[in-house]
């Protein structure tokens, strides 16, 4: 008898763990915001902590094509990894095994499956909806009944969708519909992780077909690689469990490349895409890190010409158009300089921005005997935060000297 180390329970806890991080995480709150959802109203992104407005979405542009990357790079090296142990949808099938279970079975054990999966449908297309709605003003508004029309559509179309999905399709889903599923066979490569019934102990079947009967989506895993497998590996446990008696080990298993052969790990093809996905995280983490809450854009005012105070300075008057893209107010101070002469601001007190606030503010420059060999020169409109964190922005504007001064 061979000890079994069966890869069910490993699997499960895997999937519980992602369950309750998929349905944890609209609850969580960092800085007072969800964790991680997209406010519709808004069209603004709250990922852990940052906020990103809907003019900064090259970052979220960068985010998804490093993670279409990361993704192409996890197929290549570990192949149906994401749908044996992570896939929502195999995740909830597995969970919701008693539809297979019932399947031969009369009609009141059909129904309290249909209706427990009904059950789970309500929760997951919840869920979904909380990744754009925040759970704690969805439950508020649902328990004094002004969900909404749209909310309520969304989640009454949504629950029939998965509850269709999860009662007649099931793992079906993975071979008809998934386009991952489908993209994955142009992925693999001679070196990438699956699952395979070893050729070399052909001879050991005592052909039970009990990996057959375990398999969810139906394949015999005996004639060879099959694009509807999902590595979910219960054919690896079901095989060991009647060759333990033997006191032999599974004729199925994990195999990088086919059995038998060299299964490397690092190849051409991992280096090149692993270099690339890795750049990619790297400019990902300099966009977040370089990031500022503040925005600013420096325009002229139109309604105020450049002119010629009575005491010989120059003025010249800007619209400044600051944007609080972050979650407190900010103080802000704006200065001028990179022009020669004396130079005075108005209004040169701190200026105050709500979080998330938009102002426009016009500035006016004064600027005591400038240099009179241009007409036009840079200057540098400056703002700087007061309080909170420090950050200070700069922009180019162009000074006018009037004529005849
Ligand atoms: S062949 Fe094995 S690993 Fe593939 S889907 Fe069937 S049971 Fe899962
Ligand atoms: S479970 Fe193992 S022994 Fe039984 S048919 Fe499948 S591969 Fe052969």
């Amino acid at each position: 008898m061979t000890k079994i180390r069966k890869l069910h329970p490993w699997r499960r806890t895997v999937e519980i763990g992602q369950g309750v991080i998929l349905l944890g995480l609209p609850f969580l709150k960092i800085k007072g915001e969800s964790a991680l959802r997209f406010d519709v109203p808004s069209l603004q992104l709250h990922l852990f902590g940052l906020t990103l407005w809907m003019e900064e979405f090259f970052i979220v542009l960068i985010a998804l094509i490093f993670l279409a990357l990361l993704i192409i790079l996890i197929t290549l090296l570990f192949g149906r990894i994401w749908c044996g142990w992570l896939c929502p949808q195999t995740v909830i099938a597995d969970f919701t095994s008693f539809v297979d279970k019932a399947k031969g079975k009369g009609l009141p054990a059909k129904l309290i499956a249909w209706s427990a999966t009904f059950l789970v449908s309500i929760i997951v297309s919840a869920d979904l909806i909380w990744y754009f709605v925040s759970p704690y003003e969805f439950i508020a508004r649902l328990i004094e009944g002004g969900l909404g029309n749209i909310i309520r559509g969304f989640w009454i179309s949504l629950t029939v969708i998965v509850f269709l999905n999860f009662v007649l399709l099931r793992q079906r889903f993975c071979a008809t519909v998934c386009p991952y599923a489908k993209l994955q066979g142009s992925l693999f490569d001679s070196k990438t992780l699956t699952v395979a019934f070893d050729p070399r102990r052909r001879d050991e079947c005592i052909e039970c077909m009990a990996c057959v009967k375990t398999c969810p989506v139906g394949i015999d895993i005996r004639k060879g690689l099959n694009i509807a497998c999902i590595h979910c590996a219960e054919c690896v446990d079901r095989c060991a469990t009647v060759m333990s008696p033997k006191g032999k080990n599974s004729l199925i298993g994990y195999f990088f490349g086919l059995p038998g052969e060299d299964g490397r790990i690092v190849r051409q093809n991992v280096i090149m895409i692993g270099t690339v996905t890795a750049a990619f995280l790297v400019f990902l983490i300099y966009l977040l890190v370089s990031r500022m809450p503040i925005d600013m854009t420096v325009l002229p005012n139109y309604v105020f010409q450049p002119r010629m105070s009575a005491g010989g300075s120059v003025i010249n008057s800007y619209i400044i158009s600051v944007r609080n893209r972050g979650r407190e107010d900010a103080g802000l101070k704006v200065s001028a300089n990179g022009i020669p002469g004396d130079i005075k601001i108005v209004p040169d007190k701190v200026l105050r921005i709500g979080a998330g606030e938009i102002k426009k503010i016009p500035v006016y420059v004064s600027v005591n005997n400038p240099e009179e060999d241009k007409i036009t020169r840079d200057i540098n409109i400056i703002i700087e935060t007061v309080d909170g964190d420090k950050y200070m922005l700069t922009r180019k504007a162009h000074f006018s000297i009037p004529e005849g001064k």
